[in-house]
């Protein structure tokens, strides 16, 4: 129990923010949640913080020695036979809990047993606070994040080497996946390859569509290293002139934006900057979704950089700038670099040249 906890900032401000709500304590359940206060990976665990007990993190028989491996100074409890989660929360915490804060997001049945254990207390919604407090990374996040965009960046030079027109979307796809299972742990997400006009679609499912010579390509993908993801997108341009002048646009859109990106500015303002430039372009109905995301130990956290978002950017937020433009049946092109706010601005960690 002597052991130094390297989290003790994180559940600090997490049981800071409890305070604040007037909340007796704050339930996690959710792994991601858990692994950013704790570092334990867990997929059936819940971790109890309070104002007015030393956090507990209880979990099944499987995963107990991991635990005390992973975060000696937590308290680890086994759950016994039969017995909730929210039965065991309540047997760690003092009596007379009066407000609960909990994930939004659980199961219904989770929420159920989380009323049936806790009968006086009133629930509260504390998802946000959670993903607030995520969005800021730590140092060493910081640099495993880099770590796997840098790997990201790798792979993506050893594909361009392998990947030949005459391809269908599915071989790059394969190519992509190959190196990122040998070189790091997997995809962050499902590895995204477009041929031509199927860039019209945002997450189009790679198929047998054939690469084209001349026809661009555009691959949005992210290596998992670490436990964190990478993401990244990148077209292979195609000819016309329409493509050539909508590339350009897109370019302009995602420098601007990673010229303005600073802390203090909003997430909402910080999407206008390349929103504009897109709309003064003309096609402001074909960039239809936000101009991007965190990323962390799940591909998409806060903040996320959506019209009109008051979040604030802060130093050590990462940030994708993904401006895109979709005409249906035609063309769609997208470029996307991950950012992380300094104390003066920010900093493009994604280095593929684009
Ligand atoms: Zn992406
Ligand atoms: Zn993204």
């Amino acid at each position: 129990m002597a052991e130094e906890n390297p989290f003790d900032e994180r559940l600090e401000s997490l049981v800071r923010r409890a305070v604040r709500r007037r909340l007796d304590a704050v339930l996690l359940f959710g792994e991601a949640n858990i692994r950013a206060v704790t570092d334990v990976v867990c997929d059936n665990g819940c971790l109890v913080v309070s104002p007015h007990a030393a956090p507990t993190f209880i979990t099944d028989f499987r995963y107990v020695p991991m635990a005390h491996r992973v975060a000696p100074w937590l308290k680890t409890v086994q759950l016994k036979r039969g017995q909730t989660f929210a039965d065991a929360a309540k047997a760690a915490l003092p009596r007379g809990v009066r407000r609960l804060g909990y994930e939004g997001s659980v199961p219904a049945c989770r929420y159920r047993s989380l009323l049936k254990a806790f009968r006086r207390a009133e629930l509260v919604d504390v998802a946000e606070d959670v993903l607030a407090l995520r969005a800021v990374k730590t140092l060493p996040e910081i640099a495993k994040i880099t770590r796997a965009v840098a790997l990201n960046d790798e792979i993506w030079s050893l594909a361009r080497k392998e990947m030949r027109p005459g391809m269908t979307e599915k071989d790059i796809q394969r190519i992509i996946r190959g190196f990122m299972n040998a070189l790091g742990d997997g995809e962050a997400f499902e590895t995204i390859v477009c041929a031509g006009a199927n860039a019209a679609e945002c997450h189009h499912v790679p198929d047998d569509t054939v690469w084209r010579r001349g026809e661009p390509l555009l691959v949005d993908m992210g290596v998992k290293l670490d436990g964190v993801c990478s993401d990244m997108t990148r077209c292979v341009r195609g000819r016309g002139e329409e493509y050539g002048d909508v590339y350009s646009i897109v370019l302009e859109a995602n420098r601007a934006a990673i010229a303005a990106a600073r802390p203090g500015m909003t997430c909402g303002a910080l999407d206008k900057v390349a929103r504009d430039i897109i709309r003064k372009a003309g096609y402001g109905k074909a960039f239809g979704h936000s101009l991007g995301h965190g990323v962390g130990y799940e591909i998409h956290e806060e903040p996320t950089a959506r019209s009109k978002s008051k979040t604030v950017l802060e130093p050590g937020m990462f940030v994708t700038i993904e401006p895109g433009i979709y005409l249906e049946g035609k063309l769609g092109v997208r470029i996307e670099d991950l950012v992380l706010i300094t104390p003066d601005g920010c900093e493009v960690v994604t280095r593929s040249p684009k």
